[in-house]
């Protein structure tokens, strides 16, 4: 449930859809992977052949269903969407790829999470177009091949490294998703506000921007919130002092750490002068789960270069004092 989830929640589906950018040039930023797929996709369609399998990474809210679709639109392809976990059993995936039709996009998210079966299975049906049905158990189960029709699978994986070698190397394309930079947010958010009809000045979306920890998803969140404060609190015009009043309300502070974030800091930086401190303990002073903090907050945070984790401990670097507004120890001393 937080606001900086990079996760969706369920029913942000609806309202994500409609912000969804239809083709390359509406998509913002991550100008490699775009300039590279522009020339994978006008290629193909040169040739009139299906798009090559194209290999997406990166984290999550970064836009890689956003990025299928857009494959799919530009090959004037139709698209199928399933997950790697939703797969558990070879024919589940057997089931799908054998209703594929011709050219369609197949996007298949968490793709490192497929049983191992079914991943054995798509190696054959990326290289040949063809599956083996195995029908029957035992000494009479027979191995029935099925043709199937050529199709572009898009895999989405968080880490490309997650990836057993023979799988990725049957992309002929592997684009990485970085975070966007501020300005690129920008760019999303008065995109989004136009879509939502909701007026807002240049310095009210920079404000959302440096919040959204560099992630669309977060930043269309923050800009529908904001928007519900400007409605109710102001004449409904999202400027720099309404995002920054709204987003002190929701508790997401300038650099997008939320409460539980500056919970985990301030222990770190109060209780234990900076650390280094071990996961365990400064879990029971958050009062919170070993795993809440290791996987819900520390990613962030490492990444801001706020907390280190070292053998002995985590400790928090000097940014991580002076974002708090607190000086540390050796300091106060001097
Ligand atoms: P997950 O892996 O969690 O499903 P994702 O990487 O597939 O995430 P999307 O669902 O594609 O992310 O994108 C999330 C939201 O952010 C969508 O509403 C989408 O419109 C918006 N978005 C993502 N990337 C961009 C972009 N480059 N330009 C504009 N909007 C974007």
């Amino acid at each position: 449930d937080r606001l900086v989830a990079a996760d969706a929640d369920g029913e942000e589906t609806a309202v994500e859809a409609a912000l969804r950018p239809k083709d390359l040039e509406e998509f913002v930023g991550q100008e490699r992977v775009r300039e590279q797929l522009d020339l994978v996709l006008r290629a193909a369609r040169a040739r009139g052949a299906t798009a090559d399998h194209v290999l997406l990474s990166g984290a999550p809210g970064l836009g890689k269903t956003t990025l299928s679709m857009i494959i799919a639109a530009e090959m004037g392809a139709p698209i199928r969407i399933t997950s790697g976990p939703a797969i558990q059993h070879a024919g589940d995936l057997a089931a799908i790829l054998s209703s594929l039709q011709e050219g369609e996009v197949l996007f298949l998210d968490e793709i490192h999470r497929m049983s191992r079966p079914a991943e054995e299975m798509l190696y054959m049906a990326m290289e040949d177009f063809r599956v083996d049905v195995i029908v029957g158990k035992g000494p009479g189960a027979t191995a029935i091949p099925l043709e199937l029709p050529p199709f572009t699978l898009v895999g989405a994986t968080t880490r490309a490294g997650l990836l057993p070698p023979p799988l990725r190397d049957r992309f002929g394309f592997t684009g990485h998703m970085e975070f966007y930079a501020p300005v690129e947010l920008e760019r999303v958010i008065h995109r989004s506000a136009g879509l939502l009809e909701v007026d807002i000045a240049p310095e009210g979306a920079a404000e959302i921007a440096g919040r959204s920890r560099g992630t669309p998803r977060i930043a269309n969140r923050l800009l529908r919130r904001v928007r519900d404060y400007a409605q109710v609190k102001a004449d409904g015009v999202i400027t720099r002092e309404t995002a920054e009043q709204a987003l002190d309300v929701y508790e997401v502070d300038g650099r997008g750490l939320d409460r539980l974030d500056r919970a985990v800091l301030t222990a770190l930086l109060k209780l234990f002068g900076g650390g280094p401190v071990g996961l365990s303990t400064l879990a029971v002073a958050v009062g919170e789960e070993r795993e809440t903090v290791e996987e819900v907050a520390e990613p962030f945070l490492v990444r801001e270069g706020l907390l280190a984790r070292t053998p002995r401990g985590r400790i928090a670097t000097p940014a991580a004092w002076s974002h708090m507004g607190l000086v540390p120890p050796q300091q106060q001393a001097g």
